[in-house]
């Protein structure tokens, strides 16, 4: 399998790599999930977080690239007809990703946001939902998705910032965004 499709894969995607895991505080007590104003549900923290803690990490069935592509075709057949369209692949290494899908936990609700209040880390395999800001009690958690720009027209974005790209992409992809809307004019 050539590197070109492992790129077209809608993984989430780690934005920093650091030290082992470290989780003080069961995430049941720090968060919830419920109905989001974004999209279906989300998760809100029960509690004041702050910044630079380490708030749950994200889990699912562990599955090779190969596996999560064919997951992702079935998936977005599910989405041509009409069903739950929802992805919880997440880039874990070159080889394999997760699938919140199965085994994974309440982790896998958190929206993207296109100015997110978390970040997502890989420690030596763990991938890591952790605050980048101090956030408040019921406030929605939301980190980047990372997903590659090629993707983009797929993806649309409700998170409601401010700076919205209007759709999901990586931050540090957002100005081949900008460019297309300004050649095109088709802002929104
Ligand atoms: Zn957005």
């Amino acid at each position: 399998m050539s590197r070109h499709s492992h790129d077209a894969l809608r993984t989430r995607t780690p934005t920093t790599q650091s030290p082992p895991p470290d989780i003080p505080v069961p995430p049941a007590l720090l968060i919830q999930r419920r109905q989001s104003g974004i999209h279906g549900h989300g998760v809100y923290a029960r509690t004041a977080i702050p910044a630079g803690h380490v708030i749950v990490e994200y889990t699912g069935e562990r599955i090779t690239k190969t596996e999560s592509l064919r997951r992702e075709a079935a998936r977005l057949e599910r989405a041509r007809k009409g069903h739950d369209a929802c992805t919880y692949l997440f880039h874990l290494n070159q080889r394999h990703d997760l699938d919140g899908r199965r085994g994974g936990n309440v982790s896998r609700f958190i929206n993207h946001s296109c100015q997110p209040n978390c970040h997502s880390e890989n420690r030596r395999g763990h991938i890591l939902i952790v605050a980048t800001q101090d956030i408040a009690e019921g406030e929605e958690l939301t980190f980047d998705y990372g997903f590659p720009f090629r993707d983009w027209a797929d993806n649309p974005c409700r998170c409601g910032a401010p700076d919205c790209a209007g759709y999901i992409v990586a931050a540090d992809q957002r100005w081949r965004l900008r460019r297309v809307k300004r050649t095109s004019g088709a802002a929104r």
